[in-house]
């Protein structure tokens, strides 16, 4: 019966309790008992883990109220005591044989409570995370799928959030105030909610929460910026943000973990591209993921198959107007159509696929240079783009060489551009690259100047050639008494300084390049003379050699 017992309860998935009175209800007819109380005192960690003292009362028949009550008092697990208090039948005595049969069907009775608590304790442990006191991932899914078995999730959504700038944070004020400071936030958090509503750790900064549609936007406003004091004094505050991707629950999904997973989805695009304090999981979102999807699936054959195109915009000496070189930028033929980089580079960005593609436009741009070449054309320089993702790359720089190499390509008409980076390890690894070009004599260029965060730092630190002016300094004014305009032009004196060329991209207007001489930055890349061209029609330009109708005085 015990066994029986065990076997049934390990289906249940609720804290026992519940089962108590049934099983009471089970052993009381069993025995010549007319009333069974049953009092049970939770211990420390069963308190914790929600459960409240209580009495349970069972009576049969006629039960003799004024028969003194047999008592047992029992420890289970954990410190915590059940006692049962036992009373015959109206004139049924309790005989000997009565009392030691109740008393097995008591100690019986402990010892599953006792593995109860033990599985609650085993319970306890694998839904919380033990270094941080809160709930975990595994609690999460657990609530998640409670809440969808009982039809209710399209009550609630589910958040998945990463808590910004961690790494500041603890060397801000230390890393122990940055533990307290995180644990304090998922208190915050937890204050706001009620139950089935619940926040869980997930791990590192990663946080998840399931909460009432109606309360999201409040739950928003916390992430965007709550104070948290810590430190003895009490004037110390940090104020803490989370970036959250939400995924309302909705019938439609079957798996708790495709909800986690669409959240996930919305935080990192969140994060990562959009820039955004976060983003709600919609039929957009849905339309990206499946492009997206698309284009990873359908990318190595069309790399095979050759459909990505080299394009190239003609950057342009503001001293006499002449082509001296291009940007490949890169074109997908797709069924006939031009697809432009911003459909897929972004998503090529966030695995290796991106690197491929970089080595594929290096060795179309060698291979059409080559062909200028053998056809006694005078070539440009040509500069290439290539991802973040290749600082993970050791080898980079000898598997540039060794396909400008293959072509037999003069070294100094490759240019290499990279754009910023904040992390110091990419930091690091970008200044080894550089430097290796550049013994090579291959030179390199930071693409997108002044966009970033870092840009002072990098030029100090690393010996680029080149300095590619990100648009933004020239699409918001003309006007050289703009803030963007004095800080374009010591840009291009400090860049002349350090022994680096620059050049303006972007460039649309007569005014932008009346204004780019004036600073003395005598490159420029942009519409106003061309957008990126077809091979053909950029070999046209070659020949054609200065876009004499567009002199600016
Ligand atoms: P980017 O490297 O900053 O390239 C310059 C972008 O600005 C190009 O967009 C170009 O068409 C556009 N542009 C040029 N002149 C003007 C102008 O006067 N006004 C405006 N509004 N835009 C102008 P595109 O070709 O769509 O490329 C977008 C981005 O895609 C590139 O930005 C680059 O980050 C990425 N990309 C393109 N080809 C490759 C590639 O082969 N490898 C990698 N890693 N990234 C690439
Ligand atoms: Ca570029
Ligand atoms: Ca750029």
């Amino acid at each position: 019966m015990l066994q029986d017992f065990l076997l049934k309860e390990e289906k249940v998935q609720a804290f026992m309790c519940e089962k108590d009175t049934e099983y009471i209800g089970q052993i009381a007819p069993l025995m010549k008992i007319g009333a069974l109380e049953f009092e049970e005192r939770p211990g420390d960690a069963a308190r914790n883990n929600g459960r409240r003292p209580r009495v349970l009362s069972f009576f049969r028949d006629d039960p003799d109220m004024e028969a003194r009550p047999e008592e047992w008092e029992r420890e289970t697990f954990g410190g915590t005591y059940i006692c049962f208090r036992i009373r015959p039948q109206k004139g049924n005595p309790w005989e000997t044989v009565d009392r030691d049969l109740a008393l097995k069907c008591v100690t019986g009775f402990a010892l599953i409570k006792k593995s109860v608590y033990l599985l609650d304790g085993f319970r306890f442990s694998v839904t919380h995370d033990a270094a941080f006191g809160s709930k975990n991932l595994t609690f999460g899914i657990f609530r998640i799928n409670e809440l969808m078995q009982r039809g209710q999730i399209g009550e609630f959504s589910v958040f998945f959030m990463n808590v910004n700038g961690t790494g500041e944070m603890n060397a801000q004020i230390g890393r122990e105030n940055g533990t307290h400071v995180m644990r304090e936030f998922v208190k915050r958090l937890e204050d706001v909610l009620e139950e089935p509503e619940a926040v869980w750790r997930i791990g590192g900064d990663n946080l998840g929460a399931v909460v009432r549609n109606e309360k999201t936007d409040r739950f928003l406003e916390m992430l965007q910026g709550t104070y948290i004091p810590y430190g003895s004094g009490e004037e110390e505050s940090y104020r803490i943000c989370a970036t959250a991707g939400i995924c309302p629950g909705s019938n439609e999904f079957h798996k708790t973990e495709q909800i986690v997973d669409a959240a996930q989805t919305c935080m990192n695009m969140a994060r990562f591209m959009k820039h955004a304090p976060y983003l709600v999981y919609d039929q957009q979102i849905i339309r990206m993921l499946e492009n997206a999807r698309h284009v990873e699936l359908a990318f190595p054959e069309a790399l095979a198959r050759e459909e990505f195109q080299v394009y190239y915009q003609p950057k342009v000496s503001l001293l006499n107007n002449e082509v001296i070189g291009a940007e490949a930028l890169c074109r997908w033929i797709r069924d006939g159509k031009v697809v432009p980089p911003d459909q897929f580079i972004p998503v090529l960005e966030r695995s290796k696929l991106i690197c491929d593609l970089d080595f594929y436009m290096l060795e179309h741009v060698c291979r059409d240079i080559r062909g200028w070449i053998d056809m006694g054309g005078k070539p440009v320089e040509i500069s290439t783009n290539f991802s973040r993702m290749h600082l993970n790359n050791p080898n980079l720089s000898r598997q540039i060489v060794e396909i400008i190499n293959r072509y037999d390509i003069p070294h100094e008409l490759i240019i290499v551009e990279l754009t910023e980076t904040t992390s110091s390890v990419h930091m690091k690894r970008m200044g080894e690259l550089v430097s290796k070009l550049k013994d090579e004599g291959i030179r390199t260029s930071v693409d997108d100047f002044g966009v970033g965060y870092s840009s002072m730092s990098m030029l100090r630190d690393i010996p680029f050639s080149e300095i590619k002016i990100d648009r933004s300094f020239l699409t918001y004014t003309t006007d050289t008494r703009d803030r963007s305009a004095v800080m374009m032009k010591h840009v291009i004196s400090m860049a002349s300084e350090l022994g680096m060329r620059c050049i303006a991209e972007g460039v649309e207007t007569p005014d932008q390049i009346r204004m780019l001489k004036e600073m003395d930055c005598l490159r420029a890349q942009g519409f106003y003379f061309d957008k990126p061209l077809p091979k053909e029609a950029f070999m046209k330009r070659l020949r054609m050699r200065v876009y004499s109708e567009k002199l600016v005085n």
